[in-house]
């Protein structure tokens, strides 16, 4: 499976192209958002596979995951840039595909439809690994299980390794350059 943070390495590659269409910090945790529901999940369904519900769909991601975004990119994003700022000083951290991360668009067409792109690699990045992807919630009746094999630990380790490699790749094209 792609751990969380790995996720943001799909969106990074449309933003790398057109950065200006995009806002760098409302990609990455809308790719990153839908995952905040695992643990309460897992808690009470007492099954890690089964662990993924409305926050893993369409509408979810169009509707909370993306008000979730908004929210944390408007509010949370920009403090805690300043308290970065302050620690590591050097402004070349913040940089990534020829962008200054600290002047990301703040207007909200773009941190929304950034958000919801972003959650939308979320979900279909999920698809290979996991049985139980509830893309079409609440609408669908079983959820999309396109890969029979997709829970068993030997394809995890695998595609972990994998999303892990590009991810490696991708941060060192394009962070502080
Ligand atoms: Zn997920």
């Amino acid at each position: 499976m792609p751990l969380t943070p790995f996720h943001a390495v799909v969106p990074w590659l449309p933003y790398a192209r057109w950065p200006r269409a995009f806002s760098f910090w409302s990609l990455t945790l809308g790719a990153m958002v839908s995952d905040v529901e695992v643990l309460p999940a897992w808690a009470l369904v007492g099954d890690i596979h089964l662990a993924r519900g409305p926050m893993h769909s369409v509408f979810g991601v169009l509707t909370i995951n993306a008000a979730i975004t908004v929210v944390a990119v408007r509010f949370l994003v920009p403090p805690a840039l300043r308290w970065f700022q302050r620690r590591w000083p050097n402004p070349g951290l913040l940089r990534f595909a020829g962008q200054d991360l600290r002047n990301d668009p703040q207007d909200f067409a773009t941190i929304y439809s950034s958000a919801a792109l972003g959650g939308l690699t979320h979900i279909i990045a999920d698809i290979p690994t996991h049985t139980n992807n509830p893309v079409w919630w609440p609408w669908q009746t079983d959820p999309l299980a396109l890969v029979p094999f997709a829970d068993e630990l030997w394809w995890d380790a695998m595609t972990t390794v994998a999303w892990l490699l590009v991810f490696l790749v991708v941060v060192r094209a394009y962070w502080r350059r």
